[in-house]
């Protein structure tokens, strides 16, 4: 069994990741008013929205994976605002880079896309490292635990199931950590106890394009 993403799964994400972020607007912004500024919900929100709104434009038939998450990379950096606009543009930018012109994605393909895209991460952010409590506790662990797996097994919606608990665990872990970078580095100690914001919309955008696949037929 192979497992592709097609341009039309890369545009359902997008409706669907805008779907999940504007059902946790709330959640996010009440984990975001804890150790941070409690905007997280609703730049994410605003984010999102407008990619949509851009996509509508963009035949899935037609356009290649590159020019639909191009879309979204700068409806980030365009309207978010923030940290995360800058971060999650970034994210989606350098995916976008990786898959221009290419109609189809495999796990392969996905696993250099996400390593692109949480090097974008880490360069805007100023080196982040994983165990600084933000969306690379995420991120990184989906991306190591998929390429690991990759080399294993052959059962790619098992792959990308591992990746997701991976990524999990990941969020959770931020509850402990002490945060060293953004807003929330301020508390220093007092982050302790909080999860982060910018690992769980990362997650659920995870958990969006992870959930794609297991609901394809192949
Ligand atoms: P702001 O902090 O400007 O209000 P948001 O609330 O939208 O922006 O986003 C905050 C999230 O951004 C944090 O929860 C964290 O995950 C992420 N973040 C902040 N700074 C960094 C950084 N330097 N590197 C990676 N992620 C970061
Ligand atoms: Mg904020």
């Amino acid at each position: 069994m192979t497992c592709v993403y097609t341009s039309n799964d890369i545009y359902t994400f997008v409706l669907r990741a805008y779907d999940i972020i504007a059902t946790n607007k709330d959640y996010l912004t009440n984990l975001d008013a804890a150790i941070g500024d409690a905007d997280h919900g609703i730049n994410m929100e605003r984010g999102f929205k407008l990619a949509v709104e851009r996509i509508k434009n963009i035949d899935p038939n037609t356009a290649d994976v590159g020019t639909i998450l191009l879309t979204v990379a700068n409806a980030m950096l365009e309207t978010v605002g923030g940290a995360a606009g800058p971060l999650y543009g970034m994210f989606f930018m350098n995916m976008s880079t990786v898959s221009s012109g290419k109609k189809s994605i495999d796990l392969n393909s996905l696993v250099v896309m996400l390593e692109q895209g949480l090097k974008g991460i880490q360069d805007i952010g100023g080196g982040t490292q994983p165990g600084e409590k933000t969306m690379v506790d995420t991120l990184y662990p989906f991306v190591i635990e998929l390429k690991s797996q990759l080399d294993k097994s052959s059962d790619c919606k098992k792959v990308l199931e591992d990746a997701l608990k991976s990524a999990e665990k990941g969020m959770m872990e931020t509850i402990n950590m002490v945060a060293k970078k953004g807003r929330a580095s301020y508390l220093g100690e007092r982050s302790i106890g909080h999860q982060d914001p910018g690992a769980t919309s990362m997650y659920l955008i995870l958990k969006v394009l992870v959930d794609i696949m297991n609901s394809k037929t192949q």
